[in-house]
């Protein structure tokens, strides 16, 4: 192995599969010189050598390297045909970071790297440019400047010294544009620039280009332990060891005048995956200067040109004249660009995103990898480079990233109106999708409007039904387990939580941010994929689920053994889920049927009943609602199995909080107002997670578990009747012990022993329970005597393991991710090293009782695509996640087993 890897002119020491040693970038600069495209010469420092300056410092590192540095740099020149630091024939170099996946927090390259006041006069009268050497001079100062010597401001509202001296010398010179800067002007800005140096650090700039090269390097292994390179790697996992290389490369320049240029291009199109070559360039232009967006780009092929210009409304002979596409302009070139990005597209297999450099009518490639597309394109792609034959139907599956499918099963913005779009704050991305309305505060005037935005400090089990009326939902507190992420996730509606910057204030109903003021009525967007709130109406599309969905769904189902079901608490949601290709239920929530207007009233009266007989005058009017829901999630699900949970949640939360509904319910029940109040004090808890929950309430009060069995088995005998074949499965919550379930079980099977007797029929049904307290894992294997499954809800298990309050955690988490204590929410990632012990641990001693017993996880983890590789490892028979999850879930279940 070595320290430094040349590449250029069509040879190379490296080659795209040494990514790690290389970093992308410089395995596919070795790799495209290898195929003869015309990249500039230049050199790649390894990863292992940044990994090495961490351990020894910069002395140690640069006496280790130097001597090859200096042999690649010669062989840099021989190819073409200058010399580094050379006062008549200068050789200038960009220097650009690498790491082996692209990452944001890496240093910004810096172009131009060996100008000082002697080459420049050489690079002047070499190229006969004077104009352009002195353009590259005072780009290459505010680049070294801004990049090496961390002169760039660190936040956003702070004025960058360099922009600040242009600014003020536009100003007194009266003009806009950098382009209209005089000779004098730019050799003035060298000036200035070198004080700004001088005066912000205390050195001079450095003259010498070999300091300015070194100094260079040490800045791009420096920026690998950056704040920011960090931060992004700990949020993924990336090891501190991988470390970055150094890219060293010749300069081409694109600003030499009107037969140069710089560019951008995709070999297909990105946002759909359609199979067209597109792309933006500029004329006497560098490096970034495409993407900044200080000038209008121009399209590469004349298609994406003709279409550009209807969108920007610009006439036929206009765009001829002032914006022709490079096909247009430069055929020859053009050309020759198509080619190469046909040929790279071949070789990698994959779609490409490049960068390219005309110089003087010459072109030169910068740049290959992989492009980042949207969901639609990216499973596009998949199929339709399976169709051409490069690549297998295991690969297609691994080509789709399971979270982006997200993105094609929900309504979105319009792109061209969020284009224009006014971001006012940013919250959590709890619920991806895109809702538009007027603002409201409370969920009971979830209906005031047409489109509403259920806007909320944070949301609670009461505010459902508003919930479910609200197009969108928006949070100011919580995070993507919060209730109301939670909730909105399994409603597949657009939900942005955790706002911190917005100040809700129910009284005066406004809503403010940034000292602007909204009121309720006032119209605001969200962007459940990014977490972006909008001021006003954004237009939105339904998205079309295309032909290519269907087929790579078919084709993960194909390669997968572990089932996928859903949570669904409703037909509609059964019906939706069923769609997405759900293979069952994995959890109903039988509470949040009760949440609806006319059936509440009557939970609220079993609630407060003083007796036995009161509950169950209370349950009985519940009896024919519960059966009714159970009929219509059964006939959705026909066929398929559906498990039940019980009642679960600590009765508090259905009980009146507004004085008005605390009336309502006194005069309903004819009791006083204060005997409402005393109950509800009375059921108060401190810690009501685990309080009177779970099958504790059924052991407790045995009329609810005998009320729901009897409207399950009845629902499914109904079915039966009418030819439906219902299969449920009846799930008993929260057990610590064997006893616990035993208890339950036997009303269970008692109750539904004598729904038998009484229709003289009967049906098959499965009893078993959720483990989801620590001592229920544990103890699996005596829970497994007696229950027929297992279904591991990860939300509570994770609660209980961790000891952090769901519902409070919104206060510590976003802490502990940022210093690095945890590395994601737990109750978004299943924590595998902890509480998967515990699902590991649960399922053998579970399965070492009755070795075929079913095991399946109904927590939000059920539609997380590291959570499934997870379940599919240990052998559990199913997943089951909120509806619009089941497609990721089943593609995660693929890749599992690929
Ligand atoms: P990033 O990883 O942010 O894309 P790059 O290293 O690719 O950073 O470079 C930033 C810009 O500078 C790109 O537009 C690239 O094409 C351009 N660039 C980099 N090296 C050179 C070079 N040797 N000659 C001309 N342009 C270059
Ligand atoms: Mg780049
Ligand atoms: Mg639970």
């Amino acid at each position: 192995k070595m320290n430094v890897y040349k590449f250029g002119n069509k040879t190379a020491d490296g080659n795209t599969s040494m990514k790690n040693l290389l970093g992308g970038k410089g395995a596919n600069l070795a790799e495209m010189s290898l195929l003869g495209i015309p990249v500039p010469a230049g050199f790649t420092i390894t990863t292992e050598v940044c990994t090495k300056y961490n351990e020894v410092g910069q002395d140690a590192t640069v006496a280790m390297i130097k001597e090859d540095v200096e042999a690649a740099i010669k062989n840099v020149e021989f190819i073409m045909g200058s010399t580094f630091g050379d006062k008549e024939n200068p050789l200038l170099i960009s220097v650009r970071s690498g790491a082996r996946v692209s990452m944001p927090g890496m240093m910004d390259t810096v172009l131009n790297l060996g100008l000082n006041d002697e080459v420049v006069m050489g690079l002047a009268s070499r190229t006969g440019n004077e104009r352009f050497a002195w353009d590259s001079y005072r780009r290459f100062i505010q680049m070294y400047g801004d990049v090496v010597l961390g002169m760039k401001p660190e936040s956003k509202d702070d004025i960058d010294p360099f922009e600040e001296i242009m600014e003020a010398l536009k100003h007194k010179r009266d003009i806009e544009l950098d382009t209209e800067f005089t000779i004098q002007d730019l050799k003035d800005l060298v000036y200035d620039f070198k004080e700004a140096v001088k005066k912000r650090t205390g050195h001079d700039f450095p003259t010498n280009p070999w300091d300015q090269l070194w100094g260079a390097v040490v800045a791009v292994f420096d920026s690998w332990n950056g704040d920011r390179a960090v931060y992004y790697r700990n949020m993924h996992g990336y090891p501190a060891d991988w470390g970055t290389a150094v890219n060293v490369q010749a300069m081409v320049y694109g600003n030499m005048g009107d037969n140069s240029g710089t560019g951008v291009c995709f070999t297909r199109d990105a946002g759909t995956g359609e199979d067209v070559f597109n792309g933006e360039y500029l004329i006497n232009a560098q490096g970034e200067d495409v993407v900044a967006g200080t000038r209008t780009p121009q399209q590469i092929t004349k298609l994406g040109s003709i279409r550009w210009a209807e969108l920007a409304k610009v006439e036929e002979e206009d765009r001829v004249k002032n914006y022709p596409s490079l096909e247009e302009l430069m055929p020859a070139i053009y050309h020759e660009l198509n080619g190469y990005q046909q040929k790279l597209e071949d070789h990698y297999k994959d779609m490409q995103d490049m960068e390219f450099t005309m110089q003087d009518g010459k072109l030169w490639i910068l740049q290959t990898r992989n492009g980042k597309r949207t969901g639609a394109a990216m499973v596009k792609i998949a199929i339709d480079k399976l169709k051409e034959g490069s690549i297998d139907e295991k690969e297609a599956i691994l080509r789709v990233e399971p979270n982006k499918l997200d993105e094609l099963l929900h309504p979105v913005f319009d792109p061209k109106a969020l284009k224009k779009a006014n971001v006012i704050a940013q919250g959590l991305p709890a619920s991806p999708g895109a809702a538009t309305g007027q603002i409201v505060f409370f969920a009971d005037e979830a209906n005031k409007y047409k489109n509403t935005i259920l806007t909320r400090i944070e949301t609670s089990p009461e505010d459902l039904e508003g919930m479910n009326i609200a197009k969108g939902i928006l949070t100011a507190r919580g995070g993507m387990t919060s209730h109301a992420a939670v909730v909105a996730r399994g409603m597949g509606k657009c939900c942005v939580s955790g706002a911190g910057a917005l100040k809700i204030n129910y009284k005066n109903r406004t809503l403010t941010v940034d000292g602007h003021e909204y009121h309720e009525g006032d119209w605001i967007s969200l962007n459940g994929s990014t977490g972006n709130i909008i001021e006003g109406k954004v237009a939105t599309i339904e998205p079309e689920l295309s032909g290519e969905f269907a087929e790579i769904m078919e084709l993960a189902d194909k390669y997968s053994k572990m089932k996928v079901r859903t949570n669904a608490d409703t037909p509609k949601d059964a019906r939706v889920a069923r769609g997405f290709g759900a293979q069952g239920i994995g959890l109903t929530r039988t509470e949040h049927m009760f949440f609806e207007v006319d059936r509440i009233k009557a939970m609220r009266e079993m609630i407060l009943a003083e007796t036995v007989k009161g509950r169950k005058q209370a349950l009985e009017q519940l009896l024919p609602m519960q059966r009714e829901d159970f009929e219509g999630i059964f006939e959705a699900m026909a066929g398929l199995p559906v498990t039940v949970r019980l009642l679960d949640p600590p009765l508090h939360e259905f009980v009146p909080h507004q004085l008005a509904h605390q009336k309502e319910l006194a005069e309903d029940m004819h009791i006083s107002l204060d005997a409402v109040k005393a109950k509800i004090v009375e059921l108060e808890e401190f810690n009501p997670m685990l309080g009177h929950r779970g099958c504790r309430l059924g052991i407790t009060y045995p009329e609810i578990t005998e009320m729901q069995t009897r409207a399950i088995i009845e629902a499914a005998l109904n079915l039966k009747e009418r030819g439906i074949e219902a299969k449920p499965e009846i799930m008993v919550p929260l057990i610590g012990t064997l006893a616990e379930f035993v208890s339950q079980e036997e009303i269970i099977r008692a109750t539904a022993q004598k729904v038998f007797e009484e229709r003289n029929d009967t049906i098959e049904f499965l009893v078993g329970t959720m483990i989801e307290i620590p001592r229920a894992a544990l103890t699996a294997n005596l829970i497994a005597q007696r229950a027929e499954f297992f279904s591991f809800g990860t939300n509570d298990l994770t609660q209980m393991a961790f000891g952090y309050s769901r519902d409070d955690a919104g206060k510590f988490l976003p802490i502990y991710i940022e210093k690095g204590i945890l590395k994601v929410d737990p109750f978004e990632v299943l924590d595998q090293e902890g509480v998967g012990q515990l699902v590991q641990l649960g399922t053998e001693r579970g399965r070492s009782t009755k070795p075929d017993l079913k095991v399946g996880i109904c927590g939000e983890h059920g539609g997380e695509p590291n959570s499934v590789e997870f379940c599919y490892n240990t052998n559990l028979n199913y997943v089951s996640c909120s509806p619009f999850r089941v497609p990721i879930a089943r593609l995660s279940a693929a890749q599992a087993q690929i």
